[in-house]
């Protein structure tokens, strides 16, 4: 595996490359990330995984600073996989004068994590599309754990009119459950056994629902047993898969969606389900 730190650099050794499949991330690497190379290997020997911790999608300095960083680790994991070349650039070179992000932002970018992350997604989207300028990718993979900015990025592609497959990677959870997340490690180990109480509250109003619960009290009865948890909670939500939107009676398709602090660490999770036709 090549280590490359200069998007130059990157340009010369991404010549004569094809169907590259990027994967962007912000390191400390787990499990869910290690996925998302196996899957890209079923599509391409030309992986290139991008480490880069983005501090405009941060809406805290807090967070930002405590955001764990284990590069040594990381490139010690990936010298194990299928990886060509990971490319771990500096903020300089991904904010370059030219690199200011045209596409206006949809207003579902607004809602969700994005209600109480103002300027998040503009801040993803806008390291995203440095880097697909940059590699020039055949495909970029990315996991449902984060639903809703795989759902900004599959529009981004499609309005922008980019030639790039989208892939979709499951969410690969621990064997109590809860997604794997970076984030994870800043819990305590007793933390980490309660904070599966949010996956849990997913599964229940998902069912509830499914058996013809109506969503507005399913999703109330699971933020009261979040807050009884010792949640604060950000948003818990049903939404339609195909748009984010509110469904109406008529949607089957739906995703449950939750955020929260638990001991202070931001999580989030979700749950896709279909309601059957004859309910
Ligand atoms: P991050 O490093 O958190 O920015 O994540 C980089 C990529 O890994 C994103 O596409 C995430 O959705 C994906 N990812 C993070 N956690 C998981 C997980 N538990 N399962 C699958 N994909 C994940």
């Amino acid at each position: 595996m090549k280590i490359i730190k200069l998007s130059l650099e990157l340009e010369k050794n991404l010549k004569g490359l094809e169907d590259i499949i990027l994967i962007p991330t912000m390191g400390n690497l787990h499990e869910g990330h290690i996925s998302l190379i196996t899957e890209a290997k079923k599509i391409s020997n030309n992986i290139i995984l991008s480490i880069f911790i983005n501090p405009i999608q941060f809406n805290s300095k807090n967070d930002l600073e405590s955001y764990p960083r284990t590069l040594d680790n990381d490139i010690n994991l990936l010298n194990n996989t299928d990886v060509s070349i990971l490319f771990n650039p500096s903020e300089e070179d991904i904010y370059q004068k030219n690199s200011k992000l045209s596409y206006k932002m949809p207003m579902i970018s607004n809602e969700l994590c994005g209600k109480s992350r103002p300027g998040h997604f503009k801040g993803v989207l806008t390291v995203i599309d440095r880097l697909f300028k940059l590699i020039k990718p055949s495909y970029a993979i990315f996991g449902k754990k984060d639903y809703q900015q795989l759902y900004l990025i599959k529009k981004f592609v499609l309005e922008s009119n980019l030639s790039i497959k989208i892939i979709e990677a499951p969410t690969i959870r621990s064997t109590n459950n809860l997604a794997l997340s970076s984030r994870n490690n800043l819990l305590s180990t007793k933390d980490i056994s309660n904070a599966i109480g949010l996956y849990k509250q997913l599964q229940i109003c998902a069912s509830s629902v499914i058996s013809g619960e109506k969503i507005y009290d399913a999703e109330l009865n699971a933020k009261e047993n979040l807050l009884k948890g010792g949640w604060e909670i950000d948003y818990f939500e049903i939404r339609r898969q195909a748009d984010l939107k509110k469904p109406t009676c008529n949607d089957l398709k739906l995703v449950a969606l939750g955020a929260g602090y638990f001991s202070k660490i931001r999580l989030i999770d979700n749950i896709e389900f279909c309601i059957p036709a004859t309910n």
